[in-house]
């Protein structure tokens, strides 16, 4: 639904959100479509999914494109970033959401399961920062919001992989929102806990985890995307950086 004009307050600007086809990705380019902002639905194989997030927004009266890139690659990477300025000319809102899980215990654990994890949940999040941060810097404002998870401050097991490349994320949020601070950019971290999507639908031990959850329930994905739409807005983001921000129903309380 499009919200009135005067509370659009992301009229004008281009998101790129990685991973949005399906889940909190799409969740976050729904809602920062919602807010005014053009969205760029990027996704790696979901191409009717993200044609449908596409469809979505603009049957609501909004901007969104579909463009296809594994951001694990730097060649397609930058041809995702070509692309966008191409048809936007600017990037003002990076949220950095594509991930995958190979979960398995550490004993058998194969290097390509550690690999792939990192390839895309860290170094992707690399590759994209600095596209967008390069656009950025020339504008002199820009957010980048990048999805980490509970798993990379308090581990978990069966995922080393995982929870290595989400605390990898927030290492790197950090060191890079310092960078970036002196130019008008912004870098946070969003930590979810549990939520319901198709990377959390095959657990089996739901009712063990629900034990660890303050709130007793999974999270949703327009939850997350509450706080990524928050961190990309005037004023409410705008003297935010280098944070992490827990959506976790209370599992982790600092
Ligand atoms: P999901 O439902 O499995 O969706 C993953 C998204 O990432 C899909 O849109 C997928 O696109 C995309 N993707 C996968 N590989 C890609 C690649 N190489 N290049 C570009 N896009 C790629 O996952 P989710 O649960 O929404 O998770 C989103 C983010 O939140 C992830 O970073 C995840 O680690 C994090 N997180 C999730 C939870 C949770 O409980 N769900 C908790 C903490 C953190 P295709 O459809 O085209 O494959």
């Amino acid at each position: 639904m499009e919200l009135p004009e005067n509370l659009q307050v992301l009229r004008g600007k281009v998101a790129i959100i990685t991973g949005a086809s399906r889940g909190i990705g799409r969740a976050s380019a729904l809602e920062l479509s919602k807010f005014g902002a053009s969205v760029v639905v990027n996704y790696a194989a979901s191409n009717s999914a993200a044609d449908a997030v596409v469809d979505t927004i603009t049957n609501a009266g909004g901007t969104g494109i579909a463009l296809k890139a594994d951001v694990s690659s730097i060649s397609e990477v930058d041809a995702l970033f070509n692309t966008v300025m191409e048809k936007f000319g600017r990037v003002d809102i990076l949220v950095n959401n594509a991930g995958i899980t190979r979960d398995t215990l550490l004993l058998r654990m194969k290097p390509e399961d550690w690999q792939a994890v990192i390839d895309l949940n860290l170094t992707g999040v690399f590759y994209c920062t600095r596209a967008a941060s390069k656009i950025m810097l020339k504008q002199r404002s820009g957010r980048i919001v990048n999805i980490t998870s509970v798993a990379g401050l308090m581990g978990n097991p069966g995922q080393a992989n995982y929870s290595a490349s989400k605390a990898g994320v927030i290492g790197f949020t950090k060191s890079v929102a310092k960078e970036l601070a002196p130019r008008g950019i912004t870098v946070n971290a969003v930590a979810p806990g549990f939520i319901t999507t198709d990377m959390t639908s095959e657990l089996s031990n739901t009712e063990e985890i629900l034990k660890f959850i303050p709130l007793a329930r999974f999270g949703q994905p327009e939850e997350i995307a509450g706080m990524v739409r928050f961190l990309a807005s005037d004023p409410a983001g705008a003297y935010i950086t280098g944070q992490v921000f827990n959506v976790d129903g209370g599992m982790v309380m600092a």
